[in-house]
């Protein structure tokens, strides 16, 4: 690293008027002819540099001896201006000089870390989800950053599948909005400015689905699902101008994703006409091979670049056998050259050919990274990220109490308040519940803390103290949950309870009889049915950063109302999963509850969630009236406004988000009881009535039918209103005329 670091650092070359796309096209077409096969598969390399800055080693020689012949296009894991000026002055050494492109998972924050991406998603605000991609842009490309592999637009209906923790919840209309707000946030409007990085839609596709929540494993889903729920929010992003792909290490439908023309060549790059390039997901391409699609690494690498993977993410197998294949005919030139263009297309678009070190000089790093409007900015975004479950009796706001006991394993945890993915190195800078709560309460509150038991394991020894300090309060906050890396790539569950002996803890306290308020802290819904029936009040925090603790504090003493609403369904056990709020009426439907004979249900258990898919309480509530729609009748092509009130009814203001829910009554193919097509994110004063208007077009009646075709059909439609897919206030029809 010393040798490397001591390379002189050219000086940012002068701002030249951006080329525009034709001028672009004609640039490549220059390189292109004087690249050799090897110099064009180079560009399609791309390696983890964790060696390359780090001590002497036979892969660090190896890459860089790599870089300065021309066969590395992109490195992922260098970070920090100092290392990616280093090495980028390597590629410069090359016979064309031809800029890296630095890449990292930059998922929720880089230096400043926002709450996870599901939890941000419970926000349901679309302005403070882009913030937080801005941010992140922001700090990423200060710091010698050109792309993050982000974001994750995976509907995810499983939470025994541990990614869920990355993507924006169960639904694909939410879905596509947040992937959209997060595109836009970390590119800004176009490429090449500053603050900005290159997003990457991931992972095409249908990752998500994979079979009983295990990562990585196979999908089998009808064309009808894959192109209802999984594709939209990738499209979505594409619309958005989503700069590259990822693909996926799944199958679908027996192809591995990375192998699968249908999906990248006839779909991405076909109908959707994509001009951006897709990465392959790390090692995805060798992958093939224990899949059992491809004989060895040359096999897997000429079926992956036939089916459109563009860039080959450290499986060493485009380097080591794509020459070879292109020379013996095996491989199609005119795919690689393509292949290249969209990478090298990128590089200049981010103008990384003016100036290969683009947006990153130590003092602007130094800048950037200690910016404190960047935790103003994850205080909001962690705000309202929370969701209030419950709020028994009004127990919450705190009423200025005398005494606090804070309680729990995660009461004064800070790296798992950061959850996974993080890039931050120091997270003793982290605020936990603990110090959020000591700063919120002053003086005349006395914090007193005991841990009572860990997340995980059976001890109970802990519970005594535990007790002993909750008699001692007037009130109890106990802070469980998952500790961070229960959730994320690879961290599948068979059990989602909440783990250990917490909920014990939580009955043992209950048992003093004070006030109990659950914080949980976890990376997916969990299971957790006594506190859900018992406690005085619950707060669901998800993951939520570094100012999580301070955020926690504020919703605690109302200092911030909580507006958040669930982007995922709770179920109340294992066996419902996968449940999500898109049910159907089945020849036998649950007609009442305990009425479960010969019916479309569970002899031991309600078909209904614990919380269902938009639940979030306030600490106010909302009257919704005057429901209008301007036309009942539609003709074909028509759109019709929909308007309601809304009234804030308590005492204090607060924010609601309005759903708007559609169903389709009778269509070719059965169609669910609800979607979410529309909301809008309210603030509202006490007594304030605000007039919500909704335009619902003809696409929002659409679905894909039998032939994939997506289009309306006439007939009658239901349109809900309502706070929760469970709490429709308002509802009316409508109708398509043929
Ligand atoms: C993950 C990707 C990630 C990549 C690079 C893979 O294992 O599936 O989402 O971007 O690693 O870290």
């Amino acid at each position: 690293a010393t040798l490397l670091l001591t390379v002189a650092l050219p000086a940012t070359a002068q701002k030249t008027k951006p080329l525009d796309a034709a001028a672009i096209e004609q640039r490549i077409t220059g390189l292109l002819q004087q690249m050799t096969l090897e110099e064009k598969v180079g560009q399609l390399n791309q390696y983890s540099g964790r060696e390359v800055t780090g001590p002497a080693s036979n892969r660090k020689t190896d890459l860089l001896n790599s870089i300065r012949s021309g066969q590395v296009g992109s490195m992922l894991n260098v970070k920090g201006v100092a290392d990616t000026r280093a090495i980028q002055a390597e590629a410069l050494k090359s016979r064309l000089k031809i800029p890296l492109l630095f890449s990292l998972d930059v998922i929720h924050g880089y230096q400043t870390v926002f709450p996870i991406p599901l939890g941000e998603a419970a926000s349901w605000d679309m302005a403070a989800i882009r913030e937080s991609a801005h941010v992140a842009a922001r700090e990423a490309s200060a710091s010698g950053i050109h792309w993050t592999f982000a974001p994750m637009v995976d509907v995810g209906r499983d939470p025994r599948w541990g990614r869920v923790m990355e993507g924006a919840g169960e639904d694909t209309y939410l879905g596509s909005q947040i992937a959209r707000a997060r595109v836009l946030g970390f590119q800004g409007e176009k490429l090449g400015g500053t603050d900005a990085i290159m997003a990457c839609a991931k992972h095409f596709a249908a990752y998500g689905a994979a079979l009983a929540g295990r990562d990585y494993n196979v999908v089998d889903m009808s064309e009808q699902q894959l192109w209802e729920v999984y594709l939209p929010p990738f499209k979505a992003a594409a619309d958005a101008g989503v700069a590259t792909f990822m693909n996926s290490f799944n199958t679908l439908n027996g192809v591995p994703a990375t192998g699968s023309s249908y999906l990248q060549r006839d779909i991405l790059k076909g109908q959707w006409n994509y001009p951006g390039f897709v990465v392959s997901d790390w090692g995805s391409i060798a992958e093939m091979v224990p899949w059992g699609y491809a004989r060895d690494k040359a096999d897997a690498a000429q079926k992956a670049l036939a089916a459109g993977s563009d860039m080959d993410m450290e499986s060493d197998a485009y380097h080591t056998t794509l020459a070879q294949l292109v020379k013996a005919g095996q491989s199609d030139e005119k795919q690689l050259d393509d292949a290249v263009r969209r990478i090298l297309r990128k590089k200049f678009e981010l103008g990384l050919f003016d100036d290969p070190y683009k947006f990153s000089d130590l003092k602007r790093e130094k800048k950037v990274l200690n910016d404190p409007q960047h935790c103003v900015a994850a205080r909001d975004a962690a705000r309202k990220s929370i969701v209030l479950l419950e709020n028994r009796n009004n127990t919450l706001p705190l009423a200025q109490p005398r005494s606090i006991a804070v309680i729990g394993p995660l009461a004064k945890a800070k790296r798992d308040l950061a959850g996974s993915w993080i890039v931050l190195a120091d997270t003793t800078q982290i605020t936990s519940l603990h110090d959020g709560l000591t700063k919120r309460a002053g003086k005349n509150t006395q914090i007193r803390y005991a841990k009572g038991c860990e997340v995980e394991g059976s001890s109970r020894t802990g519970f005594a103290a535990a007790i002993e300090t909750a008699k001692t309060a007037d009130v109890v906050v106990l802070a469980v949950g998952e500790t961070w890396d229960m959730s994320g790539e690879a961290k599948s569950r068979t059990d989602i309870h909440l783990p250990g002996v917490q909920e014990e803890l939580f009955q043992a306290l209950k048992a003093t009889g004070k006030p109990i308020v659950v914080v949980l802290m976890a990376g997916r819904p969990l299971i957790f049915n006594a506190i859900a029936d018992q406690a005085d009040a619950v707060l669901y925090g998800w993951f939520p950063g570094s100012e999580g603790g301070a955020a926690l504090a504020d919703v605690l003493f109302g200092d911030y109302n909580p507006g958040g609403k669930l982007p995922s369904t709770f179920p109340r056990n294992m066996g419902q999963i996968p449940l999500n709020y898109q049910q159907y009426n089945t020849g036998r439907p649950v007609m009442k509850p305990g009425d479960i004979r010969y019916k479309s249900a569970y002899i031991d258990a309600p078909n209904t969630p614990r919380y269902a898919f938009g639940h979030g309480l306030s600490y106010t509530t909302f009257k919704y009236d005057g429901l209008k729609i301007d036309k009942a009748s539609l003709t074909a092509g028509q759109s019709t406004q929909v308007q309601l009130t809304v009234t804030n009814t308590g005492k204090v203001a607060g924010e609601e988000v309005v759903q708007l829910y559609l169903r389709d009554l009778v269509a070719s193919v059965a169609r669910p009881l609800k979607e979410l097509k529309d909301f809008q994110k309210l603030n509202l004063r006490p007594g304030e009535t605000k007039t919500v208007t909704f335009t619902l077009t003809p696409d929002k009646l659409a679905f894909y039918n039998r032939q994939l075709q997506w289009a309306a059909e006439p007939g009658e439609f239901q349109v809900m209103l309502g706070s929760a897919s469970d709490d429709i206030r308002l509802e009316s029809r409508l109708t398509l005329l043929p």
